[in-house]
Parts: structure tokens; C-alpha cells; sequence
């Protein structure tokens, strides 16, 4: 179909309306109403700061535990602590190691895991806050527009292309018919999240990567609500031990918030080598622990998530600028997988590309030379501080937690360093071993109180997707999932996925995959996961996903 798009222009362009996004939107509105009031020139205008989200709402697609460190968001706003929804100050930080049937409470919590001076938030709460404040700032906002292609220009990029909307399941116009606008920016900023559709696109074709490939993470939540006295608000605690292997990296967490809910989870390193684990089942065992049993009894769930984070650091970081753009946040790789803390360096991050942009737009040069100041920011901020103090941490952990946590403590010692400097990283889909043809194990059914199967789960996650549309996760070969990777790997789309997406159905004497895309929960864990990597995520319509209202 050939489609006639209408043209926009605009300065700049951001591509999602995360923290990272949105930082970027407002501090940049900022810097353009004092340099307007100031008299200078060439005068700007905020209305031509375009912002793109997918989501049907800002903050929809935003899943984290969430503990902030307030540090970027008191720059961004300094009176931010008037107005933003904080829900509650951590009150006791608390490190638990966890057998099946016990647990107990480390009588030192480790530094990382120490949260004095935070936030428990529920970030979709934040992000619709800053939401309003960039609209407010006169920027314009497009909510459930999703950035389907890169427009190529100079050694970078300039502009996207929206995704196409009323298209049917078979690629025929429906009624509603809508092509894509093609958005063009003399700088567009990548504010994607984690792993990144354009992104990723980007850092391949311009061969951007660092010295690592990217590693994630998976992180698997629940939000609840329990009876009164159950948990403190601001009582926060990470959990190690069971049920997460000791080959594996993972933990838990419990955060306690306002009004007697609390929000608990599992993450899980995307690294390890039975191609059958299942994360979201683990995390219901996990719920199972005494510890947790007994918070949760008599309570109710809420909502579910799930999204995937990535773990590289820095060096994995891909190089951030380029002619006509920056990335930002989760997409460029700027996360402290120890403390397992994004939302802060995503606002610094964008706030910094804001600082970079504006100065390119009065230069009238958006050239990769220029926007490489950003660059020199991010290693001149307390971004590059956090992040090499633990520049290592990740790769500590590929041989199992025993290691990983001497390596650790050497780090902690060596200012990041460790035993091994640069520490080498593989790609996370290549951990998994071939399956040695036990059959395997019934899948995990809960007990629909305080354990639950995925589609129970996809259903507090608020899920919804125009079904009439065309599959949104690209397979590109078939016929290899139901033949090599049945014998080698035995699907493992059907045990990665947190929200039973891929399912390997009869097919005559064989087995075909079937494709459950209106479940999808965007966490991307297909695309980092998948042994072949022939899976590749790209957007929906536009206003499709999960609805993470409170999380
Ligand atoms: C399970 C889990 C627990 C976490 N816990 C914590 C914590 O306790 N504390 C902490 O500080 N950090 C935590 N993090 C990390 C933190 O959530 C992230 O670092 C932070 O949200 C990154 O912000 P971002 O703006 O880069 O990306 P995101 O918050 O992911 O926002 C990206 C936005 O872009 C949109 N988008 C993506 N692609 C497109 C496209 N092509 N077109 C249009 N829109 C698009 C998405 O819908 C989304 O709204 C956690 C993360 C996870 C997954």
C-alpha cells in the first residue's frame, strides 16, 4: 500500500513519553520561555517540541517497583515536593534472604539496597504529572501515536514515521484508514524505554553498540491491596534466595505504599540457561514464602505488569549522539542495575539532551559534532559517577550468584573496577543449553487467590489491542519454530513470555506457534529473549497495550 502521508515539521521531536521523554520536553520549554522573556535571538517556541507516546494515556506503559531518588525531578521542579505525587518517604530499608519455607532480615542492610532519602511513587502517578506540566509548558503532546519508522538523513536520523492506523488483520484499509504523518526534526531525541523498537534499528544500522551487547532484565509485578497493619507505607525490602537459582541473577521486592497497598515483584536477569524457565511462574512461587504469604492473606490484587529493564551500564551504553538526534533513558542504556534505579537517570539524561538541543537550535547546527556536548555532559554529571562505580556489577553475575557477589565486593573496594576492567558481556539469549528431552513440567495454574496463571494476570494488566490489526510481533520464521527450535530449545517464547502470548498449538502430527498479540504487555522480553532471534517487536496502533494505572 502506498500510502500518502501528511508532512510535519517540527524542532524537535521526541519519540515516548517516559521520564526520560518528558524531562527532556519540559526542561527544554523551560530553557526556550527564559530565552524568549530574555529578548534573545533567533526566538523559539515550545509548540514545536512534538512529543509521541503509544500509550492510549501518559504514564499507560509505565511499570517499575518504583523507589525514586528525587534528585533529577528536585532539578527538573525545584518545588516539585508541592505537588507531585510522592504517595510515601521510605521509612525502613530492609534486605531478606529467603528459603521456600523461611526468611530472614540481613542485621546490616547492604549500601545498595538502602533507600533513606527516596520516594516510593507509583511512577505511572509521576509521569502523568509531568505529563500535565509539559502540556502546560505548550509543548504538543501526541498521545497513542507510536513511532513506526526512521526517517534516515545525513549519518543519523531525521524525523519518524507514525504507524499506520485502521489497517485490518490481512493489510487492507478498513474504514478508518489513517496513514501515518511523517514527523520530520532538525533533532529528534529517542526516549523509547527499554530496548527501544527504533532504537534498536538505529544502534544496528549506524552500529552505535558499545563494547557490550545490551543485557536485560525482566521484572514481573504485582500491586496489591491488603488488610490494615499487614505493612508500614514506606517499609521497603529486597529479597535474595529462593526461588530464584543460585545460577541465576534475580530477587524480589516489596515496597509498601499509601492506603494499605504494596507493590511486590520479582526481576529476573534475561540470561540463563534453561530454556524453560518461566519468570512469571517463579514469581508466583515466590508469593508463596511465609513471609509473603502472610502479607498478602486476606488482600486483593490490583493490577499486574510486566516489563523488561535493561542491565548493561555503561558499558553497554551505545553512543547516544549522532546527526539530527540524541537517545535518552532506558534506551541508552542509562540504569543502575545494582540499586535497580532508572527513573532518575532517565530525568537527568533528558534533561541534560535538553540542554544540548537548545543550544544546537540557536547555533542553527544539529550535526553529531554538536550534539555530541551531551555526551560531555552526561561524564561531567553524576550520571557517569552512579553508573561506573558499577560498570561491572552485571557481568559479575554470569557465573551464578556465588561469584557475583564476590566479585561484587572486590568492585565495591576498587571503585567499580573488580577483578576484571572492561568485564565482557555476552548477549543473553545466548546463556540457554539445549534441552535434554525431559518432558516439560505441567504449566503453573495458582490457586486464584494468592497465586494466579498468566491470563489472570494479563487481565488485571488492563490489557487491550484492536484485534483487527496486523500481528505486531514479527516472526520471521515460522517454520523454525516448529521444527529446530521444538528439538533444540523447546519453544521457550511459551515460558519467557509473562503474558501468555506464544503458545505452540497441535498442527496435524506436529506443533505450529500461534500468536496471542491482543495479550501484549509491550515488556519486549520476545525480542531480547528469543534463541534465534528472529522475533521482532514493533509498534501497534497506536492506544494499544497495557493500561498500568497506579502501578
Ligand atoms: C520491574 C522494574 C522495576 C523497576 N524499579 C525501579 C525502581 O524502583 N526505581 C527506579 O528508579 N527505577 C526502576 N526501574 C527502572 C525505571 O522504570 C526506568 O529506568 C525508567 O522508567 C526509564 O524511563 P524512560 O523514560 O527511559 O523509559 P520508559 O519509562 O519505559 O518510557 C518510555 C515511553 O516511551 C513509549 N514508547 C516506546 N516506544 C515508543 C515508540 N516507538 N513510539 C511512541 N512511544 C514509544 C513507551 O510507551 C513509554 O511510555 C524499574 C524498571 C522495571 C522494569
Amino acid at each position: 500500500m502506498t500510502a500518502q502521508r501528511e508532512q510535519l515539521e517540527a524542532d524537535v521531536l521526541i519519540v515516548g513519553a517516559g521520564p526520560a521523554g518528558l524531562a527532556c520536553a519540559l526542561r527544554l520549554a523551560n530553557l526556550i520561555k527564559a530565552h524568549n522573556a530574555s529578548g534573545a535571538k533567533p526566538e523559539l517556541s515550545a509548540e514545536n517540541i512534538y512529543v509521541l507516546e503509544k500509550g492510549r494515556e501518559i504514564g499507560a506503559h509505565q511499570l517499575s517497583g518504583a523507589i525514586m531518588n528525587p534528585k533529577a525531578l528536585a532539578e527538573l521542579v525545584p518545588d516539585f515536593e508541592k505537588s507531585a505525587p510522592l504517595d510515601t518517604p521510605v521509612t525502613d530499608s530492609a534486605a531478606l534472604f529467603f528459603t521456600e519455607k523461611s526468611s530472614f532480615r540481613f542485621p546490616i542492610t547492604p549500601p545498595p539496597f538502602v533507600n533513606t532519602g527516596n520516594y516510593v511513587v507509583s511512577l505511572n502517578k509521576v509521569v502523568k504529572w509531568l505529563g500535565e506540566k509539559v502540556e502546560a509548558a505548550a509543548v504538543n503532546v501526541f498521545k497513542e501515536f507510536g513511532g513506526a519508522q526512521l526517517i534516515y538523513e545525513r549519518d543519523g536520523i531525521g524525523g519518524v514515521i507514525t504507524e499506520d492506523k485502521g489497517i485490518d488483520k490481512n493489510g487492507n484499509p478498513k474504514d478508518n484508514y489513517q496513514p501515518g504523518y511523517e514527523l520530520k526534526a532538525k533533532v529528534t531525541v529517542l526516549a523509547e524505554g527499554t530496548r527501544g523498537s527504533l532504537t534498536k534499528e538505529l544502534v544496528a544500522k549506524r552500529k552505535l553498540d558499545n563494547i557490550n551487547p545490551q543485557s536485560y532484565g525482566i521484572g514481573v509485578k504485582e500491586l496489591w491491596e491488603v488488610q490494615p497493619d499487614k505493612i508500614k507505607p514506606g517499609y521497603v525490602a529486597h529479597t535474595l534466595g529462593w526461588p530464584v537459582p543460585s545460577s541465576m541473577y534475580g530477587g524480589g521486592w516489596i515496597y509498601g505504599l499509601s492506603n494499605n497497598r504494596v507493590s511486590i515483584g520479582l526481576v529476573i536477569a534475561l540470561e540463563y540457561a534453561d530454556p524453560r524457565f518461566d519468570a512469571h511462574a517463579t514469581f508466583q512461587k515466590w508469593k508463596t514464602n511465609p513471609f509473603v504469604r502472610n502479607m498478602l492473606e486476606g488482600g486483593k490484587l490490583v493490577r499486574y505488569g510486566a516489563k523488561s529493564l535493561p542491565y548493561g551500564g555503561w558499558y553497554s551504553m551505545p553512543k547516544n549522539y549522532f546527526d539530527g538526534g540524541l537517545i535518552v533513558g532506558d534506551s541508552g542504556s542509562f540504569l543502575d542495575s545494582q540499586k535497580l534505579k532508572g527513573i532518575h537517570l532517565a530525568i537527568k539524561s533528558g534533561m541534560l539532551a535538553a540542554e544540548t538541543i537548545f543550544e544546537a537550535l540557536k547555533s542553527g547546527d544539529t550535526s553529531a559534532k554538536t550534539l555530541s556536548a551531551y555526551q560531555t555532559k552526561v561524564e561531567n554529571s553524576y550520571i557517569k559517577k552512579e553508573l561506573w562505580k558499577v560498570r561491572n556489577f552485571h557481568q559479575g553475575f554470569s557465573h551464578g550468584q556465588f561469584r557475583g557477589f564476590i566479585n561484587t565486593a572486590f568492585q565495591q573496594i576498587t571503585g567499580g573496577r573488580g577483578f576484571i576492567d572492561p568485564m565482557r558481556a555476552h548477549a543473553g539469549h545466548e546463556a540457554y543449553k539445549r534441552i535434554s528431552g525431559a518432558p516439560a513440567e505441567a504449566r503453573f495454574a495458582g490457586d486464584g487467590k494468592l497465586t494466579f496463571d498468566r491470563l489472570t494476570d494479563v487481565y488485571h494488566s488492563g490489557t487491550r489491542h484492536e484485534e483487527d490489526q496486523p500481528c505486531h510481533l514479527h516472526v520471521a520464521d515460522l517454520n523454525t519454530c516448529a521444527t529446530k527450535c521444538v528439538e533444540e530449545y523447546g519453544n521457550p517464547c511459551q515460558y519467557f513470555c509473562p503474558a501468555a502470548v506464544y503458545e505452540m498449538v497441535k498442527d496435524g502430527a506436529g506443533q505450529k506457534l500461534k500468536v496471542n498479540f491482543a495479550n501484549c504487555v509491550h515488556c519486549k522480553t520476545c525480542d531480547i529473549a528469543d534463541p534465534y532471534q528472529i522475533i521482532t517487536w514493533v509498534v501497534p496502533e497506536g492506544g494499544g497495550g497495557p493500561n498500568y494505572e497506579g502501578m
